[in-house]
């Protein structure tokens, strides 16, 4: 039930009680007037009887003593008598309009017959006393008979007063217990309407006053705390309490709407704070492995609503190749051809379910009618493809807030930037370790090789031989066709090693016209053989410059191997030694080492 109603019935029920109160306070002071009424009349009735008794009385005395003594005074004195009992008697007659009970009446009645038969006789006595029959008059007035009905009179009209005060006492009685009742329902009532006052006054203090003062007072407490999430009670009062409760609102909503926004700059401090993590990381990345690594770790941190993968540009294949994944993608193949992707075709985001309607990239495996939520990010540095990020909502992200998109083409930016970064460092590596005029590692790549060789772990290097490559005479060479043409030379021999070695099988340009060949698994023989097969096939070149035939060109080979001939550190000091014994024994020639004792011997020799 609403307060107002609540309150609405209560004021009636007071002013109707209250009326009812009233009600039974006149009926009570009706009941005092009947009582007073009674009494009167009892007054009234009392007075005339009496009047009558004592007439009754006087009249007969007054017969009796002029009989007895004759003297006319009472002779006279009972003339008066006669008159007044006769106006009382007349008085009387009306008494039945004064309230008086037929019983009442009755006994009057004949209380006045009485009277009035005693009258009668008095009568008769004084007029035989008159006469002077005087014992005759002693006789009637004296005689038992008289004194019988004397005694009856006057007991008539004690018995009517006594019925009178009887009935007059009942009368006053009821009417007493009347106004009583009256009176007491009337205070129980107005004690009634006095509780319920006071019983409304306290809901109406409690519901409207107290209770929402105290239910304001916790929320100003917890908002004070900046609890935002409190729920304000809803106080809708048109009064100062109801103004608190709008202003406490105001409050609530404007601390909320900071809240909000702090906890939006937090979020966005946090993502920025993530994606700047991730770009260093990823500018610290030396291999196409860390690099993965990091992207598979951060992006789901960055963009948690989606699962993802990371495509990369594979030229020789032409297809846009998985590099790594997070949360489980589901639609996506994991290789395509980049002209199935609207982004790569746009060279921009492509995301179908934006808004309105868009096609879906092919490399979506999708069913019939189905739909995927999902953002085609193509990486680019300098307009050349690099790679594909590609994202799609999970089914079981409803509850986690979207990354915005500024941020998502960001993070597609910063992975662009340093796969870039890495391709173009992996690129000066290369260059770093490659030998451009032969197309083979260079030196420093062959120290680098050896020196993971020499600190690697497991038995990598503990069978490997190694072959020393020198083109003959090469100075004269030079000097007779010119320098260009010894570069085409080492050129050509570059690309006879580079087809006579496969993984994990190393040549590199050693410096000037030397070559160096790892051959791991190979024993001595098997090395010897590929030696004379290289020597062959370098020998077999025939090779011209500017149109003049260069002749034939040869090389001496040193080969030494481990474990048969040395340790890993003294490999290339081996090979060394027995290529330079094939140039003493007259070049264009395959050596091998000689065993560990006579290395020492001959490095003691040379050293
Ligand atoms: P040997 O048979 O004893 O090896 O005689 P050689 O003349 O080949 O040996 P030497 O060490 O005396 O000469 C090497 C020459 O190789 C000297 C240098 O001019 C030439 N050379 C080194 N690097 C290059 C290069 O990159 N291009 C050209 N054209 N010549 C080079
Ligand atoms: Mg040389
Ligand atoms: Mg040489």
């Amino acid at each position: 039930m609403r307060l107002a109603t609540i309150t609405n019935v209560a004021y009636g029920a007071t002013v109707a009680l209250t009326v009812v109160s009233g009600v039974m306070m006149l009926l009570a002071s009706n009941a005092h007037d009947r009582e007073r009424a009674a009494v009167e009349q009892r007054y009234q009735l009392d007075k005339a009887t009496s009047r009558l008794g004592m007439d009754i009385y006087a009249m007969s005395e007054h017969a009796r003593q002029y009989v007895n003594t004759g003297d006319e005074t009472y002779a006279v004195v009972y003339r008066r008598d006669e008159e007044e009992l006769e106006s009382v008697e007349r008085r009387i007659e009306h008494i039945g309009d004064a309230g008086a009970s037929q019983n009442e009446l009755a006994t009057l009645a004949e209380a006045i017959r009485w009277a009035d038969t005693l009258h009668d006789e008095q009568v008769a006595a004084i007029a035989a006393y008159e006469r002077g029959e005087e014992a005759r008059a002693r006789q009637i007035l004296f005689g038992p008979e008289y004194e019988r009905e004397l005694n009856r009179a006057e007991m008539l009209v004690q018995r009517f007063q006594n019925q009178l005060d009887g009935r007059i006492e009942r009368v006053v009685n009821e009417a007493a217990a009347i106004a009583a009742m009256w009176k007491l329902l009337a205070e129980i009532v107005l004690a009634i309407t006095g509780l319920l006052f006071l019983f409304v006054l306290y809901f109406i203090f409690k519901r409207r006053v107290l209770h929402p003062v105290v239910r304001l007072s916790d929320v100003v407490s917890r908002l004070a705390a900046e609890d935002y999430a409190t729920e304000l009670p809803e106080v809708s009062q048109i009064d100062e309490i109801g103004d608190m409760a709008q202003a406490i609102r105001v409050f609530r909503e404007n601390g909320l709407a900071r809240q909000r926004l702090q906890a939006e700059r937090d979020a966005d401090s946090a993502l920025r704070e993530l994606l700047s993590r991730m770009t260093q990381r990823m500018q610290s990345c030396d291999t196409l492995e860390d690099f993965e690594d990091v992207v598979r770790r951060f992006v789901p941190e960055i963009d948690p609503g989606r699962a993802g993968r990371l495509y990369l540009f594979d030229e020789y294949r032409n297809a846009m190749v998985e590099a790594c994944t997070w949360q489980k993608p589901v639609h996506s193949q994991a290789e395509f051809a980049p002209s199935s992707c609207w982004a790569l075709r746009r060279g921009m985001p492509h995301r179908p379910q934006s808004d309105g309607i868009d096609v879906p990239c092919q490399h979506l495996a999708l069913a019939d009618g189905e739909i995927s939520d999902s953002l085609c990010l193509p990486l680019m540095a300098q307009n050349e493809t690099l790679g594909l990020l590609y994202l799609e909502v999970r089914d079981d992200s409803a509850d986690v807030l979207p990354t915005p998109a500024n941020y998502i083409e960001m993070l597609a930016e910063n992975i662009s930037l340093a796969l870039a970064n890495l391709k173009l460092r992996d690129a000066l590596r290369k260059m770093a370790m490659h030998d451009t005029l032969t197309g083979l590692s260079n030196r420093r790549s062959f120290d680098h090789v050896m020196e993971k060789l020499r600190t690697g772990e497991g038995d990598a290097a503990a069978r490997m031989s190694c072959l020393m490559l020198d083109v003959d005479h090469f100075k004269s060479f030079n000097d007779r066709f010119g320098h260009e043409a010894g570069d085409l030379v080492l050129s050509e021999v570059g690309k006879v090693l580079q087809k006579a070695t496969r993984e994990p099988e190393f040549a590199f340009r050693y410096g000037g016209e030397e070559f160096v060949l790892l051959l791991p698994d190979f024993d001595s023989e098997q090395a010897a053989a590929r030696a004379e097969d290289i020597r062959l096939r370098i020998a077999a070149l025939n090779l011209h410059h500017d149109g003049e035939r260069l002749g034939r060109i040869t090389i001496s080979i040193g080969v030494a191997s481990v474990p048969e001939h040395c340790d890993l550190s003294q490999m290339v000091q081996a090979a060394d030694a027995a290529l330079y014994r094939a140039k003493e024994g007259g070049r264009d020639r395959v050596e091998l080492a000689q065993c560990r004792r006579e290395i020492r011997g001959s490095t003691l020799q040379t050293g």
